[in-house]
């Protein structure tokens, strides 16, 4: 789940990290208000959930609270990247001397949280990532010990930060280390993290990833979830427990297992076809989980047909085809399905599938063939 940068960045103050005062609201009047509260200069920033506001025209400073309403006017009726501006945050200007990138994730290659951080920080972090890797600098951090205070220091010094700010940005690490740990967040970024001209350090920007699977223990984080900016579908999808990404292709996936739904979508490009989704049904799903499942893949209108790849391994492959058949019933599809099932009691389940006229196939590869020439009519 990811955060607004107003949300990352209240959670961020409570951990110690200096941010802008400022606020967050939906109406332009309002940003006029918050700017004459503020005084003097302010920053006007979209909150949606995508990141390049800034190159896109939404994140704009104003000099005076009515150029602020103007300014908010004007970014709340756009659309960035595809997604409506709902909401502006109203932060107090800061004047910059230098942009620095911080930011705490997860690294699978060490299996560790890592810290990573550039004096190249801003608006072109990913050019500076991909063209001058060398600017950036990554200490991982052993999770039972925590973030060392060293640490920080190192990083300090290899952004080559002038001593007078290592204690200050130690302080920031071991807060945003508290607040990747505590929020069971897979990242907690700071771009930028700044140097004002008065010399203080403050982070401008935040942007936070919770893992899902954690929410459990934060009901107060899952209470902040924007679902305005989700795919309806999606929404849909996380009410009955099903992992599902919407894609741009028309070969709707329906797959047991995460790492299968990637091999099945791997296997239809292989052969020539695109997929409309990706999506897991996890294990033991019943015809409840498999008709939702339907719904939502089939609400798609670019989906031409569908491929069941189903491994039948707890739940027993005819109870996986009682399951498609109720769902069929229920959804009435009006696409081509395809079938592949294997394991436990699979030429059963393929029979009762057969005789209701669905495409069945034995292996992934002759699957992916028969939905991709059903996808093309
Ligand atoms: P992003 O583009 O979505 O990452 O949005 P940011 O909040 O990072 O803002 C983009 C850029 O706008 C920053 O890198 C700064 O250069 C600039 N910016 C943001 N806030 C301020 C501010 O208070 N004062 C000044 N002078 N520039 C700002
Ligand atoms: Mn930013």
């Amino acid at each position: 789940m990811k955060l607004h940068e107003y949300q990352s960045k209240n959670i961020f103050s409570k951990y110690g990290i200096p941010i802008p005062k400022g606020r967050v609201t939906t109406t332009a009047q309002e940003a006029k208000q918050i700017a004459e509260e503020l005084g003097g200069l302010v920053v006007i920033k979209s909150q949606v959930l995508v990141g390049g506001r800034g190159k896109a025209g939404g994140v704009k400073l104003a000099k005076d609270p009515n150029e602020a309403e103007q300014l908010a006017t004007q970014i709340l009726g756009m659309e960035i990247k595809g997604l409506p501006v709902r909401k502006v945050l109203v932060d107090e200007a800061s004047a910059i001397d230098q942009e620095i990138y911080f930011a705490i994730t997860d690294d699978r290659a060490s299996k560790k949280p890592i810290m990573i951080a550039s004096a190249a920080g801003g608006v072109d972090i990913e050019e500076v990532a991909a063209k001058t890797p060398e600017k950036i600098v990554k200490v991982n951090i052993d999770p039972l010990l925590g973030l060392r205070e060293y640490q920080a220091r190192d990083i300090a010094v290899a952004i080559d930060l002038p001593r007078d700010y290592w204690r200050d940005f130690t302080k920031i690490a071991m807060g945003l280390w508290e607040v990747y740990k505590n929020t069971d967040a897979s990242l907690a970024e700071i771009n930028p993290l700044v140097i004002t001209k008065d010399k203080k350090l403050i982070a401008l920007d935040g942007k936070m990833m919770i893992d899902d699977n954690a929410l459990f223990r934060h009901p107060d984080l899952a209470e902040m979830r924007d679902t305005d900016e989700d795919a309806p579908a999606e929404i849909e999808a996380r009410k009955y427990g099903l992992s599902f990404i919407k894609l741009d292709g028309n070969i709707g996936c329906m797959v047991n297992g995460a790492g299968l739904a990637m091999t099945s979508m791997d296997v239809i490009k292989l052969f020539g076809g695109d997929p409309a989704n990706f999506l897991d049904v996890g294990g033991g799903a019943g015809a409840e989980k498999v008709a939702a499942a339907m719904r939502i893949i089939l609400t798609d209108p670019n989906v031409k047909a569908v491929l069941f790849n189903i491994f039948g391994g707890i739940t027993r492959c005819d109870e996986v085809a009682k399951g498609i058949l109720v769902a069929m019933d229920e959804v009435k599809p009006k696409v081509p399905m395809v079938v592949r099932l294997v394991g436990t009691n699979a030429e059963e389940g393929r029979r009762l599938l057969e005789n209701a006229n669905m495409i069945t196939a034995e292996t992934l590869a002759d699957a992916a063939k028969k939905a991709v020439a059903a996808a093309k009519g």
